[in-house]
């Protein structure tokens, strides 16, 4: 495992990290004892940074993670979960809710501290509401000791840099992005200077697209247009008709980019973190990646956005 410094945090996290939306059920419904034994395998094989949300699987998904690291040491693992969004489409991102929140995921979890907490999917909130109060909030919880980091997520990049913008100077340390630096989508890579620049560490999420760039294919809630989920399926029947495993390729691409110091892969099946965290020292067949891109130019950046019609980025389907 190779390990990347996350902007200016000074944690070194895995060039692969754990996405633990998948064992809140999210995917599809999952065995509780797999999903803790897939925990344990991430960790084993040097994964250190784990991302969460009381949102996945409403609270489940945190339910399970902190069976899987009951007596891990605290020290093995970063651990990552969001506040703000919650079960039944329920966002909140009061001072007050985002407050207690922490506790109770701590609660859940099995921990008296969360290294990063993260405004979850701020494209659904008021973003002066962020700036002016929830925002101040996490700084107050991270000047108390409770938290070690604060960061935002989204899926448009335009609300995350307008968020940065604004925000009081260090209080944003970390972005997480998905969907936006894949085989298919390289959007991410766009802001990355400016990323740079602002000291933010990048958290890319989603290397198979929420499943797109994968033999299983998408789950029924997947947001992506006829026309991507059609682009895409080319690719991957492309590579099932010369042996290839586009998730294998869809890792290598996504975790090869110099800047973004982790891309969270979900999954709640150990022999899919075994096969996962392999990639990353398999060569890289360039010359089957540039085939694949090469069929997913004529979708390549098209996109799906959502939240309030302030935050969306344009989208091209
Ligand atoms: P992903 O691209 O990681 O895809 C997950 C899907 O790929 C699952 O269905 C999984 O079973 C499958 N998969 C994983 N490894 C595989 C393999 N080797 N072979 C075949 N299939 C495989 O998408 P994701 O889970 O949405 O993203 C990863 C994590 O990032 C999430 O679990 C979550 O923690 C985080 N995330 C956060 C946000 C946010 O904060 N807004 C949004 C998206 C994702």
């Amino acid at each position: 495992m190779h390990y990347r410094p996350l902007g200016t945090t000074g944690l070194n996290v895995s060039v692969l990290s754990y996405g633990a939306s998948p064992l809140g059920g999210v995917f599809r419904a999952t065995d509780d004892n797999e999903g803790i034994l897939t925990v344990r395998t991430a960790l084993d094989l040097g994964i250190n940074y784990l991302d969460t949300s009381p949102y996945y699987g409403a609270t489940k998904s945190e339910s399970v993670l902190g069976r899987a690291l009951r007596g891990v040491p605290r020290d093995r693992y970063y651990l990552a979960t969001k506040v703000g969004q919650y079960g039944d489409g329920i966002f909140d991102f009061s001072a007050e809710r985002v407050t207690r929140s922490l506790d109770e995921s701590c609660a859940r979890l099995g921990v008296s501290y969360i290294d990063i907490l993260q405004c979850h999917d701020i494209e659904f909130a008021d973003v002066n509401q962020i700036v002016n109060e929830t925002l101040p909030a996490l700084v107050k919880l991270r000047d108390a000791g409770r938290i070690g980091h604060i960061g935002i997520t989204g899926l448009p990049l335009k609300v995350l840099t307008s968020a940065i913008d604004r925000a009081p100077a260090g209080a944003v340390e970390t972005v997480l992005s998905f969907c936006r630096y894949e085989l298919n989508d390289t959007a991410l890579g766009s802001i990355v200077p400016y990323l740079r620049e602002k000291n933010v560490g990048i958290i890319n999420a989603s290397p198979t697209g929420m499943g797109l760039l994968s033999e299983r294919g998408v789950p029924s809630w997947h947001p992506a247009p006829p026309a991507m989920l059609a682009g895409a399926k080319r690719a991957v029947d492309y590579c099932k008709s010369v042996g290839a495993d586009i998730t294998k390729l869809a890792i290598q691409f996504a975790t090869n980019h110099p800047h973004i110091a982790t891309t969270l892969v979900g999954t709640a099946s150990p022999e899919n973190i075994r096969k996962n965290v392999a990639y990353l020292d398999e060569p890289i067949d360039f010359e089957l990646m540039a085939k694949v891109l090469e069929i997913l130019r004529p979708i390549h950046n098209h996109n799906f956005t959502r939240g309030r019609p302030e935050n969306r980025d344009a989208v091209i389907s």
